[in-house]
């Protein structure tokens, strides 16, 4: 290690709506807080542009600029925000050992892991070019933007059955693509897009590439038992095939579900090991939206408040 280690009562890993708020709320409270930014300074809103569902913002705002506004309320409060990575943890006894860029030592009396999640993508140059216009991950976040129009979801699981239904509340039509001749989606979901009449479920179909200059104007399918390609005329393209929580560095020692997410003690955000808490999109993969991230991230703060008064560490 290349400098002593140095001593904090609350590390917050992670710069996303989850980070930044348990960083307003613990600095506020005194704490002093350290917060590393990791690779996606500003977390997932960094690659949308509107975001017309966070409450405080009547005319919508920009992806970039609202966890901007994050960083610099955190930051007035006395917020340490650091660019780096943390890459390894030493949760085995207390105060936690977290280390950063495989080299700076950081003892913590209490961490706050709110390191999100990140979608998974098909793999498409046009599907990361068109990415914000048009393409997305998150039916409840952009489908409205789609309203009375054409788009295409592709996913098998419980989870595109669940945003194919909601895209068909809002738009016209949704064509939901599937790579094989059935669903991995349990049958009340799968009951639910076979019967709605706005959905069309084309089997045995790959998405060959999303079509558009600026934006989205359609999808190249190609059937891949006949062989056949053709386009669709759609406005939107959503991919809804998984996502993968941030949370690999901390399966050592923290409770996790099968798909690595951080399993938290019901009605707060406490982790299988004391002073470790959990919030945001790494440890929920139901709502996954920014105000119940912000909403976890205030607890996560609060919870480690009282930790610490309780350990008379504060
Ligand atoms: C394209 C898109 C559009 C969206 N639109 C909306 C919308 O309109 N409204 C809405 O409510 N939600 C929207 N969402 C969902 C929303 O972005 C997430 O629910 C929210 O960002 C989750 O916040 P989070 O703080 O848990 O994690 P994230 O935003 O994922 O942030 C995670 C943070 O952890 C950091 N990190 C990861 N690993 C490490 C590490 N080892 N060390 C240090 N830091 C680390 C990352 O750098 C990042 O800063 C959208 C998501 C996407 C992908």
């Amino acid at each position: 290690m290349n400098k002593e280690a140095e001593k904090v009562k609350v590390l917050i890993v992670g710069s996303g709506p989850a980070g930044y708020t348990a960083a307003i709320y613990a600095s506020r409270a005194g704490l002093s807080p350290i917060l590393y930014t990791g690779g996606q300074p500003g977390g997932q809103l960094t690659i949308t542009n509107d975001v017309e569902n966070y409450p405080g913002y009547p005319d919508g705002v920009m992806g970039p600029q609202m966890m901007e506004d994050f960083r610099k309320q955190a930051e007035r409060f006395g917020t340490d925000v650091r660019y780096g990575m943390v890459t390894s943890v030493d949760f085995s006894q207390r105060p936690h050992k977290v280390i950063v860029d495989d080299k700076d030592e950081i003892i913590a009396d209490t961490v706050i892991i709110s390191t999100g999640a990140s979608a998974k993508w098909l793999g498409l140059e046009s599907e990361t070019r068109l990415n914000g216009k048009g393409v997305s991950a998150c039916a409840v976040c952009d489908g409205f933007f789609f309203r009375k129009q054409t788009v295409a979801i592709v996913g098998a699981g419980d989870t595109a059955c669940e945003e194919a239904s909601y895209l068909a509340n809002i738009c016209d039509k949704v064509y939901m693509l599937i790579r094989k001749d059935e669903m991995r989606a349990s049958q009340i979901m799968q009951k639910r897009v076979t019967s709605n009449p706005k959905i069309e479920i084309l089997w045995n179909t790959e998405t060959e590439e999303i079509l558009g200059e600026e934006e989205v104007t359609g999808v190249r399918i190609k059937n891949n038992k006949s062989g056949e390609v053709r386009d669709l005329d759609v406005n939107g393209f959503f991919v809804a095939i998984g996502h993968q929580p941030n949370t690999q560095i901390f399966q050592d020692f923290i409770d996790m579900n099968e798909a690595g997410y951080i399993i938290t003690q019901p009605g707060s955000t406490k982790t299988n090991i004391e002073g470790v808490f959990a919030c945001g999109d790494a440890q929920d993969h139901v709502y996954r939206q920014a105000v119940t991230a912000a909403g976890t991230g205030c607890m996560s703060a609060l919870d480690a408040e009282r930790f610490l008064a309780e350990q008379e560490l504060s």
